[in-house]
């Protein structure tokens, strides 16, 4: 079987991989000329744990390969699957611009039948969109090929993207004729063979169950952070609350940590996008309009904590920030609350030292000179007034402390994810501040 992955983001590469892994033979293909260059070389664009051994076993085997010319290895393919970029537009819907721009080149280029799947995260009604931007570009050709449209929205998690492509929890698959739900059967049968379901449905159900789904886990988020934010006020302690709840399963553990707000390429834009696609339809998204609130707010109390601590002078001072990606294995920096505390650090007249595992040379992109570039977390935290801990990578877990109490002008923690014991640090000498407890805050 034959396969084309068109965008090789975050998703894409790791489909095409991942799809390789298993047998069938792909080609990965994006408008981006160094970055097919890079891959050609073996040099992969994203940080994603495992997915270099993946891409360069299936490349050198020769099931994987990589391309800028879609037109050219389309034919003979069975799949197309669309994976390019849905970023926000001003109103917040999904630009679907590289999206129908990838409809309407394969409209332009196909020889045989195919299934067009799209994989990037759509509003519901972009399949008909799809659809016409095919038959269109099939029409201006004077060719009557047969093909059909599927959705199939991608369930990975960035920094976990490979393990949760191969045993995934399931697979949605919106299709309108038999024949397209019979192919994608066969590509995605090795996936499932643990027992995890492939769940068919029509296309506009599966455009909606990836919006709601993320909506769902940006609302616990939210909520979470505003029990938190109560908690502190009220004197419970968030953890245990945390632990109270997680226990009933109809609640779960999962997903029901506070912190400092959520980021990344998908939850934000996603819930955007579903409070937009509620006000096309005349229907309000109360909550999700909620749920955004409260983490523009989220995003903004670790910098309310340090700027009440140090009594709103923070002119000169020093803060180590540790981690910078929106969340830990990924190098991933878009909509990363890191960057608007230090945004606000550095407005505030402070001085800002980063250290991140794997996220500094995309976050350069944005901070450049602004900030000290440290070379590991001891590094960052040496001569700071305050330490935040921002993104909760392993090595951030038992720093020691002794060393660092040495090193710091002052020691103060600032704590962002709750990983750090508070009596342990107050019996280290340290002044430490964490989200929704109130007995440090
Ligand atoms: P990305 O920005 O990492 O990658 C998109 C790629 O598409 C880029 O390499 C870009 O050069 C390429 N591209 C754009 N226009 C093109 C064209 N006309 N032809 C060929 N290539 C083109 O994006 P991503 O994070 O992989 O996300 C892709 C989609 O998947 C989005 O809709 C996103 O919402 C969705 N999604 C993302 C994740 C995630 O964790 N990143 C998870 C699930 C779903």
């Amino acid at each position: 079987m034959k396969v084309i992955v068109v965008g090789t983001g975050y998703v894409g590469l790791v489909t095409g991989a991942c799809l390789a892994e298993v047998g069938t033979n792909v080609v990965c293909v994006d408008v981006n000329e160094a970055k097919i260059k890079d891959l050609q070389n073996g040099i992969l664009p994203i940080y994603e744990p495992g997915l270099e051994e993946v891409v360069h076993r299936n490349f050198q085997n020769g099931r994987l390969s990589f391309s800028t010319d879609l037109a050219s290895v389309i034919p003979g393919a069975e799949l197309a699957f669309i994976a390019v970029g849905t970023p926000p537009g001003e109103d917040g819907s999904a630009d679907l611009k590289y999206v129908l721009q990838v409809a309407k080149e394969i409209g332009a280029s196909m020889t045989n039948y195919l299934v067009v799947v799209t994989k990037s995260t759509v509003p519901v009604g972009t399949a008909v969109k799809v659809n016409r931007a095919i038959k269109q570009a099939l029409q201006e050709r004077d060719q009557l090929l047969d093909y059909d449209v599927a959705s199939n929205p991608e369930f990975l998690k960035e920094g976990a993207a490979v393990a949760d492509f191969m045993k995934p929890d399931r697979i949605v698959v919106g299709v309108n004729t038999e024949k397209a739900q019979q192919v994608l059967e066969n590509l995605y049968h090795p996936f499932v063979l643990n027992g995890r379901p492939i769940v068919f449905m029509d296309i506009a159900s599966a455009e909606m169950t990836k919006y709601a789904a993320n909506a769902m886990l940006a609302t616990k988020i939210s909520f979470m952070n505003d029990i938190a934010n109560l908690c502190e006020l009220t004197g419970a302690d968030v953890n245990k609350v945390r632990k109270g709840i997680g226990s009933d399963p109809r609640i779960g553990d999962r997903f029901i940590y506070p912190g400092i707000g959520y980021g990344g390429s998908c939850f934000p834009k996603d819930v955007k996008a579903l409070v937009r696609t509620g006000k096309e339809y005349g229907h309000a998204m109360r909550i999700l309009e909620s749920v955004e609130a409260v983490n523009e707010d989220q995003k903004k109390v670790m910098f309310n904590k340090i700027d009440r601590h140090f009594e709103s002078d923070l002119q000169g001072k020093t803060f180590a920030i540790w981690g910078l990606s929106f969340k830990p294995n990924t190098d991933d920096m878009r909509e990363a609350p890191s960057i608007v505390l230090i945004e606000a650090l550095l407005n505030a007249g402070a001085k800002v030292r980063v250290f991140d595992p794997v996220a500094m040379h995309e976050a350069k992109k944005e901070l450049g000179e602004r900030v000290t570039w440290g070379t590991d977390l001891y590094d960052a935290a040496n001569g700071a007034d305050g330490i935040v801990l921002v993104t909760e990578w392993n090595e951030f877990r038992l720093p020691d402390w002794n060393r660092i109490k040495d090193s710091v002008k002052a020691a103060v923690v600032f704590d962002g994810r709750n990983i750090y014991d508070d009596v342990t640090l107050q019996k280290k000498g340290f002044i430490y501040y964490g989200i929704g407890l109130a007995r440090t805050n």
